[in-house]
């Protein structure tokens, strides 16, 4: 199938744009003036009527299934207070007893949302107002800390006695009691004895969570998906949605392993699945996590939190463990990604990127995911290892309210260096660590270029010499992205021999004021060629 797209404003590079692509099945052929175009044979020819063109949006971190599980649970999201949570979770399980006969599970909450003098972490006794009768889990939004009622901790048979597993910690109160907050390692644990959703609809809710996606005007999201015990069954749900022809979204997993021999298990078995060769389902980087996230105080810092130095947060992976693991997934050719928020994970994950590395330096181009607390050695460290940076700027709408407080002003003032990683010539992806924050790329390209909060919050921007160009911004989530997957060379540019993945816009993003990119919708989105997704019927 031959398409003529005419009377757009393809965006090719910065300040270069055309008006017509020819595209031959999933590939560009040809850009020019429709003129130029209009002589040669195609089948179908679409009217853009003006509108603005970008090479497909690729999110290059995300978690889709979180996305897709948010539709069947209470919203947290909106919560502003302790007694909001208990009120919306009561009413949810009233609403909806076949999916909380069995427990209640659901993430988003934000203590720093509160009002003053209730920001503390939710425990049992608030979670205990819930039900005494299901067992409950209620993740914090950033996905590190968990809080559980007492049934939970009944069930898996928590006690005084029961110590915290390795990277992870079950906390306790003055008495010595567990209080029912959980972090990082201990999370996975403690939510397997709340029986989960069936396949049936978890395929349901990923299915509507990839077609959100593109309905927000992205062709690519690469998502941290599967892992921990249910490993399988997860890559299993995408395996059936991509074969039947579920989705048409390209999407590339970013893998947890417990260790290498999880690892063994799944390239003997899982890794051999043919949909992976080819097609719009593939393998992607094994996923770690080094450290936790700045609002639960688990983001490891080498000089700690502000008023409070000796608390430097959790050590998700101990260093020996750390090397060991990232040298053997080296080893076997994979690529390696870590989640690290603090400074410290973020040296000693270079320490072990660096120690896995022979003479050709990064060839698997191992990537760092946030990498939201630096400074300028840091940040020069990064570019001379050529290490990917995987970058969510939309972070910043609530972290510039506390990374002040967290870490002080003068180490603030050089995170979120969007603009010194650009400077140094480093690999940048942008994504949104959606269901963290939300999915969609524009208030996520309005953040980088305006460093300013949703509501336009600080005027002029946070730390505003750290601000990015449109082109910056666009690039990163494109052909940068497109860099995370070894895909530059056919993907993210809207050039001869490309994939016809493009992102048409509701408004022209290069003419409009920086404060209403945020407002930006997917006019239609095309993927290999074909429009998967349309506004409205004017287009
Ligand atoms: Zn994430």
């Amino acid at each position: 199938m031959k398409r003529l797209y005419y009377n757009g404003k393809f965006y090719l590079e910065s300040g270069k744009f055309a008006e017509a692509v020819l595209c031959d099945g999933e590939f560009i052929t040809r850009i020019g003036q429709r003129e130029d175009l209009k002589t040669l044979a195609f089948d179908e020819a679409i009217d853009l009527k003006g509108r603005t063109v970008l090479p497909g949006l690729n999110d290059s971190h995300c978690h889709v299934s979180a996305i897709g599980a948010s539709y069947v649970q209470v919203d947290l999201y909106n919560c502003r207070s302790t007694q909001e949570i208990v009120e919306a979770c009561r009413e949810f399980i009233e609403k909806n007893p076949e999916l909380c006969e069995n427990g209640l599970r659901s993430m988003g909450w934000n203590q720093d949302l509160f009002a003053e003098g209730e920001r503390f972490l939710l425990t049992k006794k608030e979670l205990d107002q819930i039900s005494t009768e299901i067992p409950i889990s209620l993740q914090r939004v950033c996905g590190h800390v968990t809080s559980v009622n007492t049934k939970l901790m009944e069930i898996a048979h928590v006690d005084v006695n029961t110590p915290s597993p390795e990277g992870g910690t079950i906390e306790k109160d003055e008495k010595g009691e567990p209080n029912g907050i959980f972090t990082e390692n201990a999370i996975h644990w403690i939510e397997s004895f709340v029986p989960g959703y069936s396949d049936e609809v978890k395929e349901e809710f990923t299915i509507r969570a990839l077609q959100h996606a593109q309905s927000l005007g992205l062709t690519s999201v690469q998502g941290n998906e599967v892992g921990g015990p249910n490993t399988t069954g997860e890559f299993r749900i995408f395996r059936k949605i991509y074969e039947e022809g579920k989705a048409k979204i390209r999407f590339r997993h970013q893998i947890c392993f417990d260790g290498l021999e999880d690892m063994d298990t799944f390239l003997e078995g899982e890794a051999k699945e043919p949909i992976y060769k080819e097609g719009r389902l593939a393998l992607g980087p094994v996923k770690m996590f080094k450290d936790g996230s700045l609002g639960g105080y688990t983001a490891l810092l080498k000089n700690g939190y502000r008023g409070n130095p000796e608390n430097k947060g959790v050590p998700v992976m101990d260093y020996p463990f750390q090397e060991s693991f990232v040298k053997g997934v080296a080893d076997r050719g994979w690529q390696v990604i870590t989640h690290v928020i603090g400074d410290q994970a973020a040296e000693e994950t270079l320490d072990a990127y660096e120690s896995s590395f022979g003479e050709e330096g990064n060839t698997l181009r191992h990537g760092l995911v946030h990498l939201q607390i630096t400074d300028r050695a840091l940040m020069e460290r990064v570019a001379k290892l050529n290490i990917t940076a995987f970058y969510q700027p939309i972070f910043l709408d609530y972290d510039m309210h506390i990374v002040e407080e967290r870490v002080g002003s003068e180490l603030a003032a050089t995170s979120y260096a969007f603009k010194t990683a650009e400077d140094l010539g480093i690999h940048v992806s942008y994504g949104t660590d959606a269901p963290v924050e939300s999915l969609n790329p524009f208030p996520n390209i309005y953040s980088a270029v305006t460093r300013c909060d949703l509501k336009g919050f600080p005027e002029g921007g946070f730390v505003p010499q750290e601000k990015v160009t449109l082109e910056q911004a666009i690039d990163a989530y494109t052909t940068g992205s497109a860099y995370c997957e070894f895909k530059e060379d056919i993907k993210g540019r809207i050039k001869e021999g490309f994939l016809a993945d493009f992102t048409v816009l509701d408004r022209d993003i290069f003419t409009i004021k920086t404060g209403e990119i945020k407002e930006i919708k997917a006019a239609m989105t095309i993927i290999g060629g074909e429009v998967v997704f349309k506004q409205d019927e004017t287009l």
